[in-house]
């Protein structure tokens, strides 16, 4: 049998008829830039998180960028993040000349360490970034403790947590500003790339609609040096489909992870120490991912790619091991946490659209791998 990680085709198959026919009117107007298509869209967006502005920008990576420069980060200054998560978190604070400070993770929920955070503060700190990985929300009510008693804001990557919630409120929109990504595969993904930031700061959201144009307002006036960081209306017009569906196939996500974590537990290897299912500690957990951790991780890949279950490993190389950051002075050791998260994690097929047939058999093949 063929698991694919991400079964972005039938998802498509769902959605198919509300979007061909009115795609085609869409492009009849021939209006791609911003305009009114993005605008309702950011609208649709800033009311699903419960804020007052939502900013459409080209990616997640370019969201985080902006946000950083809507806050003046820049040479000199440190931002606190996480060690183990994409690039791109960490990638945004270097291109703007500033420091990361790579902390590591609560092991049960690969997200950042509350206590970590706190111990990475230096009178040179300007900034946290929490990011909610795999889709549940990092420790936020003490991370916005610390940010408050330092008065550091806090930006949250919302990447992979579009839709799950921490006290009730939603992912991103807790810290001063929260970043997301329309990237095909997360929780609302588009049909390319895409992004948002959002915010219940007016003056930053106004900073941030002007930073994504170049810095231009009024037109070809510039007081601050910005970039083209604009949200595609045609990916605003895709993604705006598909927002209403956003509920239901969350919904589907945490069944399939319920289904996968029952599954597990009655072949008996959680009890036998073998795999280690994602726990839900804190608040809506979206499930954008469902990894395990399991010892022989490697070779527990290569089986199950022979059998035909596409796998995929987030994160291989925790960032304060990767090259790049080198002259950062980190070494093997530093963040413990995040270096063994590297070595056992294991991201399993999930999706909307995947079914309990092949997630039994998902689970039959690990069992298979341990006999
Ligand atoms: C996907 C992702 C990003 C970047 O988003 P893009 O839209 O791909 O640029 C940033 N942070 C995290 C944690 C992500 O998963």
């Amino acid at each position: 049998m063929k698991v694919k990680l991400v079964d972005l085709k039938a998802q498509y198959e769902l959605i198919r008829d509300e979007i061909e026919q009115p795609l085609l009117e869409f492009l009849q107007e021939q209006y791609f830039i911003l305009g009114p298509t993005v605008e309702a869209f950011e609208a649709a967006v800033a009311d699903y998180f419960g804020v007052s502005c939502a900013v459409g920008v080209s990616g997640g990576s370019d969201a985080l960028l902006v946000a950083l420069m809507a806050l003046g980060i820049g040479e000199g200054d440190e931002v606190v993040t996480s060690s183990y998560t994409f690039f791109a978190t960490a990638g945004a604070i270097s291109r703007l000349g500033a420091k990361p400070v790579f902390t590591d993770i609560e092991p049960r929920t690969f997200n950042l360490s509350a206590s970590g955070v706190e111990r990475s503060i230096t009178e040179k700190t300007k900034a946290i970034i929490p990011v909610h990985l795999f889709g549940q929300c990092a420790p936020l009510n003490e991370i916005l403790d610390i940010g408050e008693k330092h008065g550091i804001p806090v930006i949250e990557d919302a990447a992979q947590s579009m839709g799950a919630t921490y006290d009730d409120k939603q992912s991103g929109s807790l810290g001063l500003m929260g970043c997301t990504s329309f990237f095909p595969s997360k929780n609302l993904g588009g049909f390319g790339d895409g992004g948002m930031v959002v915010t219940n700061d007016e003056e930053l959201g106004a900073k941030l609609k002007v930073l994504r144009g170049h810095g231009s307002k009024p037109k070809y006036h510039h007081k601050l040096i910005g970039g083209n960081f604009r949200l595609d209306a045609i990916q605003a017009f895709f993604l705006h489909k598909k927002l209403p569906h956003l509920g239901e196939w969350l919904g589907a996500r945490k069944v399939a992870a319920a289904t996968y974590t029952e599954l597990f537990s009655a072949t008996g290897l959680i009890a036998n120490g073998l795999v280690r299912v994602p726990e839900e500690l804190f608040g809506r957990h979206t499930f954008n991912q469902y990894v395990i951790r399991t010892t022989r991780r490697d070779q527990l890949m290569e089986h199950l790619g022979e059998k035909g279950v596409d796998t995929a490993i987030y994160y291989p190389i925790p960032l304060h091991l990767q090259e790049c950051f080198q002259d950062l002075g980190y070494k093997a050791g530093d963040l413990p946490e995040s270096e063994r998260a590297a070595k056992e994690s294991l991201a399993l097929p999930i999706c909307p659209a995947v079914t309990k047939s092949a997630q039994e058999y998902v689970v039959e093949c690990i069992q298979e791998f341990h006999a």
